[in-house]
């Protein structure tokens, strides 16, 4: 069997690697991305580029999540409920300080609910949503989150949001965006057109 290569980096097959495009960014609050097993080893998956590219980041991959390895008096999860607080008002409301962490959950919708009802410490967790303005750029798949948003781009709002900074975490956007054109270029345009674009439209 023939074995593809892959990069230890970031996760993706040696001609698809993304390490290049990587900047990295000294974001103040710390990003706690808790990644259902499923989304680990997925080409598509973008939780990798939060993970390469940010100064305070922290990826979990499990089910099950241990209370004592979070400071639950001041986290946040992003969750866009009907209590969910703007990130902005956060803010501009000092609601937050530097250590102030923040959890997003990484799996499908059905996935990362599951997360919140398998672990009730995360339910009791203030919620944090974010504001989304353009239509997200996720080409490939029908975004499996109810915001509609990748994951590195639910990220980038929020940081952005939280620091009132986009330029800073523009970046993450870059990286995803090569991401995304170089899954496209290996897929032949006739079944990029049946497959992917038309799919999108439902
Ligand atoms: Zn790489």
């Amino acid at each position: 069997m023939v074995k593809r290569a892959f990069c230890v980096n970031c996760f993706k097959a040696s001609s698809a690697c993304i390490c290049a495009t990587i900047k990295s960014i000294n974001n103040v609050h710390l990003l706690h991305i808790l990644q259902d097993p499923s989304e680990e080893k997925k080409a598509i998956g973008t939780a990798r580029i939060l993970k390469l590219s940010l100064k305070r980041v922290k990826l979990t991959v499990g089910t099950l999540f241990d209370e004592q390895d979070f400071d639950v008096n001041n986290s946040y999860l992003l969750f866009p409920n009907e209590e969910a607080l703007p990130a902005e008002r956060l803010t501009d409301e000092v609601m937050i300080n530097k250590k102030s962490t923040f959890i997003l959950l990484d799996g499908s919708w059905k996935k990362a609910y599951k997360l919140l009802m398998n672990n009730p410490f995360l339910q009791k967790l203030p919620k944090v949503s974010i504001n989304v303005d353009i239509k997200s750029n996720y080409r490939l798949r029908k975004s499996p989150r109810e915001d509609g948003l990748s994951t590195v781009e639910a990220g980038y709002y929020l940081l952005s949001q939280l620091e009132n900074n986009s330029e800073k975490f523009n970046p993450l956007l870059e990286s995803f965006e090569f991401m995304i054109d170089y899954q496209i270029s290996q897929i032949p345009p006739a079944i990029y057109q049946s497959h992917y674009l038309d799919k999108l439209q439902d």
